[in-house]
């Protein structure tokens, strides 16, 4: 791609390098030690200043232009896939049942060349912090880094992440300004009761039935209670119960997701969901517990910032090659937590392979440099 820096190109290979070390040997969310050491090492040959421990194994470094101005995060994760990768390459994951399948060690690598670049030609004015994130996947790795202080000790202005995207072809990229990506609530249901003798279901309160009344309850709930414009999901994945065709079991269990791109829809989901687990406890005589292990919220650009996104993802990639008119992705990213403490972008960079999460993904090294020249476009545009 001819807009990219000579310089930017030539430390593609390093970049590839990085990443193929890091795709080698993924880890587990909150388990990144070598990724975050790997990353440490790099950082410190620049030398930058690395705060180690931020969520765990998150990793923090700031490019200072020593002048007064702006702060601009910059954030990559790190974290791999609980799965096998079905791609025969020499640098293929060597921990079996653990694999990079949705390029985070792409994200890492381009972040760490982008590192490379500011230190190289600093930025005019203001800083910029560069954040390492652990355990998106799972989506517990942003709020444990902002839990232990990401923002108070690294004041940010306004903050970016890119995610490679399958769905859009190699040199394409796309941004759009409000709800890009959706929330994602995991909810579990533990329904106990009375069990007892099928032939004697007037001295149970059954819990099987309840369990089964409750998915049917909860997969009208987006048809009768959500406006039909917006976008929201209610699903249940799992529903448990019973062992043996005549003993009403004493136990049931219910899992599932509620998605939307927006907060309010899924808090009116999730009223509607405490409102049938409490009725039908009440009409069955059975305790139902309502847990919610996990949210993130839907991840939501600033006008300004996915506008600034966006001219420096046209200036790397071509002007008719950026979309901002694209429809958000049902998809979720814990990036939205910092999205919530500073304005924003969150955008997307197309690349040629199976969708991520797939076992045959293959995150395209062409796309280091490209990512790399889009970050380093948005700091020059923010801070010269
Ligand atoms: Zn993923
Ligand atoms: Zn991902």
């Amino acid at each position: 791609m001819s807009n990219i820096s000579p310089e930017l190109q030539a430390l593609a290979p390093e970049m590839a390098q990085w990443r193929q070390r890091i795709h080698a040997w993924p880890e587990l969310g909150f388990e990144e030690e070598r990724t975050s050491a790997l990353v440490a090492e790099v950082l410190e040959s620049l030398g930058l200043e690395v705060h180690r421990g931020l969520g765990g194994t998150g990793l923090v470094a700031v490019v200072d232009s020593g002048v007064p101005g702006p702060s601009i995060g910059l954030r990559a994760d790190m974290d791999a896939l609980p799965m096998d990768e079905q791609n025969d390459l020499p640098f293929r994951s060597q921990r079996p049942g653990v694999a990079h399948t949705c390029g985070h060690d792409g994200h890492t690598a381009a972040l760490l060349g982008t590192a490379r670049q500011l230190v190289a030609h600093p930025p005019k004015t203001g800083r910029v912090v560069l954040v390492f994130q652990p355990a998106e996947e799972g989506g517990r790795g942003a709020i444990r880094m902002i839990e232990d202080g990401l923002f108070e000790r690294f004041h940010c202005d306004e903050v970016y992440a890119f995610h490679n995207m399958p769905l859009l072809g190699f040199g394409e990229g796309s941004v759009r300004t409000g709800a890009t990506l959706q929330s994602l609530g995991v909810f579990e249901i533990a329904i106990e009761g009375v069990g007892g003798h099928a032939a004697a279901p007037h001295r149970a309160t059954d819990p099987l039935q309840v369990a089964a009344r409750l998915a049917v309850e909860i997969a009208a709930i987006v048809g009768r209670h959500i406006d039909p414009m917006e976008a929201a999901l209610i699903n249940v994945g799992s529903l448990q119960a019973g062992t043996t065709h005549n003993i009403i079991p004493a136990h049931a269990s219910l899992s599932g997701t509620i998605r939307a791109l927006s907060a309010d829809v899924h808090e009116q989901l999730l009223s509607r969901l405490r409102a049938l687990c409490d009725g039908f406890a009440a009409i069955s005589g059975c305790t139902i517990d309502l847990q919610l292990p996990h949210y993130s919220p839907p991840c939501v650009n600033a006008p300004e910032q996915a506008a600034f996104a966006a001219e420096a993802m046209r200036e790397v990639l071509g002007a008719d090659k950026v979309k901002t008119d694209l429809r958000a992705f049902p998809f979720s990213d814990d990036f939205s937590y910092m999205l919530e403490q500073a304005p924003g972008a969150y955008l997307f960079l197309g690349m040629d392979s199976a969708m991520c999460h797939h076992p045959t993904f293959r995150f395209d090294d062409n796309l280091l440099p490209v990512a790399a020249a889009v970050f380093d476009r948005i700091v020059r545009k923010r801070l010269g």
